[in-house]
């Protein structure tokens, strides 16, 4: 039989939206995925039950393609790759081979990106170089959850009320106090950037970014969750008691942070509806190619009606799912004609894409499954691994729901309603 082509490579995206630049990065990320990440996507898996050998070494063969620190300015070491599209587009690639080793990198970026956007020099020249270099694993952490109100600290809807975690000034440093859980490279990171409070009672005045060096006293690693996806990953949590910071690894200052916090959740939600249709995307390629060669009833399951249209269905929530993430990610990417990232409208747009691209990749991966039969369920084909990887991201950054509310908030005044009925009555409690 003729082999169908799948043309990823033409028919993916307009091309006009993409610079020379962005197109050189696709390439040479999708030649890493193809060359170094699909070959070992089962053996890094097994090795994370393990010792996570394959998993640091993996690391470490990314140097050489410059992530680590891509995304710092040029004058810092970097290749000032601060685009969202250009992130969303090597985030798809990645996510397309293994969407754990991309968020390992992009923990780094999150991480640093509010000190970027400030400008803030002294937490450049601490951490620049360390990201920068190009023979040794650098990695950070995003810690904004906390073990006991993961959503209510990105919750916009509480401003800033509800992080339990503090930094207190002392003369010339920052104290913090506080613990935070459920973050990818906890106990791996060389730097942390942790949100905390000033006083929960200032409400978003009190939001502040926090730098922290691994090695400093008083900050304590916990212990690593055991995941069910993503598994690429190293979620741990930390303790922090009495972390003494230098004043001047605070992201900005009062109110300004709380916006960083937003612009950062709607670059974050942005990457992950972009990792998410590299999964949906991995899952398609192996299902086509299993239901090219496995026959049922005297024909290729692929040509019986009733799964070439599931097969469409699948390729349509892939295709829809990556237009809605890349205008999105296009309109972030021009703040004076769409709205600055920590608006309402562009939080919503970015919000949008993650949720839809998070449900479009569970919903192709859970019809892949459907459509291998009992090779769906095992490993050797790796759908299910997309599968279990498109859930975890539909998990983080707010989870499901409250990225719907903030979506709600670039449509309507859900957010003047819902002012006046929470937020009231917590500034009044507290
Ligand atoms: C793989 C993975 C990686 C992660 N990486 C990081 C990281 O690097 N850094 C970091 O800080 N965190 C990270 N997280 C944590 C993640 O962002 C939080 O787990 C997430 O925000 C949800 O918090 P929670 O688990 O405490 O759930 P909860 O906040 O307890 O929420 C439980 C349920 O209630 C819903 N809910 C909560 N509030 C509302 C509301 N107001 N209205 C309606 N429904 C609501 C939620 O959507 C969810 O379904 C990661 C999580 C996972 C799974």
């Amino acid at each position: 039989m003729e082999q169908v082509s799948i043309e990823r490579k033409e028919n993916r995206f307009v091309r006009e939206l993409l610079s020379p630049s962005d197109r050189l990065l696709v390439g040479s990320t999708r030649d890493f995925v193809e060359g170094q990440i699909m070959p070992v996507r089962r053996e890094l898996e097994e090795s994370t039950r393990a010792d996570f050998r394959l998993r640091e070494e993996m690391q470490a063969r990314l140097l050489p393609l410059g992530l680590q620190g891509g995304f710092l300015p040029e004058e810092y070491g970097g290749m000032g790759i601060s685009s969202a599209l250009s992130n969303c587009l090597i985030a798809e690639e990645m996510g397309r081979g293994d969407a754990s080793l991309f968020y390992n990198l992009a923990a780094g970026m999150l991480a640093m990106r509010p000190a970027i956007k400030a400008g803030n020099r002294a937490v450049l020249e601490a951490f620049a170089p360390r990201f920068a270099q190009e023979d040794e694993v650098f990695m950070g952490c995003y810690a904004v959850a906390e073990p006991e109100s993961g959503s209510d600290v990105e919750n916009l809807d509480l401003r800033g009320t509800s992080i339990a975690a503090t930094a207190r000034l002392e003369g010339d440093s920052w104290k913090v106090n506080g613990t935070k859980g459920w973050c990818v490279n906890a106990g791996l990171a060389g730097m942390y950037c942790v949100v905390c409070t000033t006083g929960a009672d200032r409400g978003e005045e009190g939001v502040a970014l926090v730098y922290l060096d691994a090695r400093a006293d008083g900050l304590r690693f916990l212990g690593w969750e055991d995941m069910t996806g993503m598994r690429g990953c190293r979620l741990g949590g930390i303790e922090l008691a009495g972390v003494a910071v230098p004043k001047e690894w605070r992201a900005s200052g009062p109110g300004e942070d709380a916006l960083l916090l937003r612009e950062n959740t709607s670059f974050a939600r942005l990457l992950t509806g972009a990792l998410a249709v590299g999964c949906a995307q991995g899952a398609f390629e192996e299902v086509l190619s299993f239901t090219s060669d496995r026959i049922a009833a005297g024909k290729p399951i692929r040509q019986h009606t009733v799964c070439a249209a599931i097969l469409a269905d699948i390729a349509t929530a892939i295709q829809v799912a990556r237009d809605a993430c890349l205008n999105a990610a296009y309109a972030f990417d021009r703040p004076e004609e769409y709205g600055d990232g920590s608006s309402n409208h562009m939080l919503s747009r970015a919000s949008l894409a993650k949720v839809f691209c998070c449900e479009a990749a569970i919903h192709a991966t859970n019809r892949a499954m459907e459509l291998m039969g009992s090779y769906g369920y095992v490993s050797d084909y790796y759908v299910e691994k997309y599968w279990r990887d498109a859930r975890a991201l539909q998990s983080w950054e707010g989870g499901a729901h409250l990225a719907r509310l903030d979506i709600a908030r670039g449509y309507y005044d859900f957010d003047q309603f819902h002012r006046n009925e929470l937020y009231e009555l917590i500034m009044q409690r507290s």
